[in-house]
């Protein structure tokens, strides 16, 4: 089926132990229809979505028909949500299989809104347009960026409809992941099986760090190997001012890739206390609390695998914690490392750190906002404006000139490379959305994807998606259903 398009499934997952996934169907739906297609990232994963006609192209990304070879199943996890534990698994996603690259890379194909499993609890096992759209908006945004993060390949709504608080387009998205293996995921095998633990952590070494395969202390270096990717993705968010919103256990990948989109946005105005999500209202994962919350999160990692560190509790509980206590150190390496590129700095220095903090606390002080405020430092028209007419500013400004010495030219052409021009900002993301979702109007989508694809290239003719909303306030996120 679907003959040339060009899948090649493996189904690695399902050689695991049996606690791990239940073999799961995607019902059918009634009238698939295409809404957006990732044809750049199809031809990375040596896929043609051309070779189909597109009714066709609707009925195999909406689940009606699976393509050869794939074996779907549901995968079983557990999560810390809010701090809480809960045993959890794909309520509303399945897997299709693993798919093999051109390039070699195994990647997992996941439907998203497929129907029910036998973890949906009281849940339908749907999704609707809006948020299915919001992940693919901002997850291909992130992948622009640079950032590690699981990409979206299709977007079809499925003739049905979704029941929230008003009746709602259903749709499926197809995800692409390095795996979705979660730190839940240890959660969930350490409470059910010592056997199916210590298979997922093989399995999790040979498909995401397989140069630890042969390492002495293998599960010790595992942990230091996920905590150092946590450390460098929650940096790379930090710098963009990304924030995930929904930073449950079950939420962080072991691949060290960004992955579920629900409540995130990335923040205008700088300020460390910037929390979009609804129910967050202890600031649980504000922006400034992810990288103590990822520490959090993997100290739940380390407790999962102390018996495969060492069969002696306390020593395996002290080594645990000495590679928990390395994260903060390398998390601030990670993310000064990336300010220093963000202002040029092209050697370091003692006093970098400060000449960083006094620039955010200024940010601060002046709700400046923080993408703008990066791009314009590099830019003579863009210091003209208002707000660096401030005598704070122009202090700050002066002695990160002369920092940057009297050449200025290769530091401002490593700043425009890093730091971005567009982000998703949040009221063009809705306004993308509501178009799609009210209207059937999917120009906005495309040209925001177009936007958001070319992140460091400043085109007049998307200069709109630059500007910050005139006012945020209240601004709210939901846990994407
Ligand atoms: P999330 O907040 O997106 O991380 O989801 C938490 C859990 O709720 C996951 O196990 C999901 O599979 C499940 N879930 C979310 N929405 C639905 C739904 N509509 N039907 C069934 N399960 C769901
Ligand atoms: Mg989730
Ligand atoms: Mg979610």
């Amino acid at each position: 089926k679907y003959d040339g398009v060009g899948w090649r499934f493996d189904n690695t997952y399902m050689r695991l132990p049996d606690p791990l996934f239940v073999p799961t169907e995607p019902v059918k739906v009634r009238a698939p229809q295409v809404v957006v297609l990732n044809h750049g990232l199809a031809r990375e994963l040596g896929l043609d979505l051309g070779v189909c006609p597109e009714d066709a192209i609707a009925s195999m990304f909406a689940g009606q028909e699976l393509p050869t070879g794939s074996r779907p199943i549901a995968q079983a996890y557990a999560g810390h949500q809010y701090g809480g534990f809960t045993m959890l698994g794909d309520g509303r996603a399945i897997l299709l299989g693993e798919h093999r690259a051109p390039d070699g890379r195994l990647v997992d194909i996941q439907f998203k809104g497929a129907g029910r499993t036998r973890f949906s609890r009281g849940g339908d096992g749907r999704a609707a347009l809006g948020p299915m759209l919001r992940e693919y908006v901002i997850s291909e945004a992130m992948a622009a960026l640079g950032i590690p993060t699981t990409r979206s390949l299709a977007v079809v709504t499925t003739g049905e409809a979704v029941y929230r608080t008003e009746a709602q387009k259903g749709a499926v998205l197809t995800r692409v992941a390095a795996s979705h293996i979660r730190v839940g995921t240890f959660e969930y095998a350490a409470r059910r099986s010592p056997e199916a633990l210590r298979e997922l952590a093989d399995y999790t070494i040979a498909r995401h760090y397989p140069e630890l395969a042969d390492a002495p202390q293998k599960y010790l270096a595992l942990l230091r190997a996920v905590s150092d990717r946590q450390a460098a993705l929650v940096a790379r968010w930090q710098l963009v001012g990304f924030i995930h919103g929904v930073m449950n256990t079950d939420n962080m990948a072991v691949s060290g890739e960004t992955i579920d989109y629900g409540p995130c946005a990335f923040m205008n105005a700088y300020d460390p206390a910037t929390v979009f999500s609804s129910i967050d209202t202890g600031g649980r994962y504000a922006y400034g609390n992810q990288p103590n919350i990822a520490q959090w999160n993997l100290a739940r990692f380390a407790e999962t695998l102390l018996a495969l560190i060492d069969p002696d509790p306390e020593t395996a509980v002290r080594v645990a914690t000495e590679a928990l206590n390395e994260f903060p150190v390398r998390f601030e390496a990670f993310w000064l490392a990336g300010m220093r590129k963000k202002l040029g700095l092209q050697t370091e220095q003692e006093g970098d750190a400060e000449l960083v903090q006094a620039l955010l606390d200024w940010m601060l002080k002046s709700r400046a906002d923080f993408t703008n405020t990066f791009r314009d430092l590099s830019s003579v028209e863009g210091l003209s404006r208002e707000p660096y007419r401030d005598a704070d500013f122009q202090s700050w400004y002066a002695r990160w000139q002369e920092r940057l010495g009297p050449t200025t030219g290769p530091a401002y052409e490593l700043m425009r490379s890093v730091n971005p021009v567009v982000i998703p900002r949040n009221h063009r993301v809705e306004e993308a959305l509501s178009a799609a979702e009210k209207r059937d109007d999917l120009a906005p989508l495309y040209r925001l994807l177009e936007a958001v694809g070319s992140p460091y290239v400043e085109r007049v003719d998307l200069a709109e998606y630059r500007e910050p909303p005139a006012d945020e306030c209240g601004y709210r996120t939901f846990c994407g259903t």
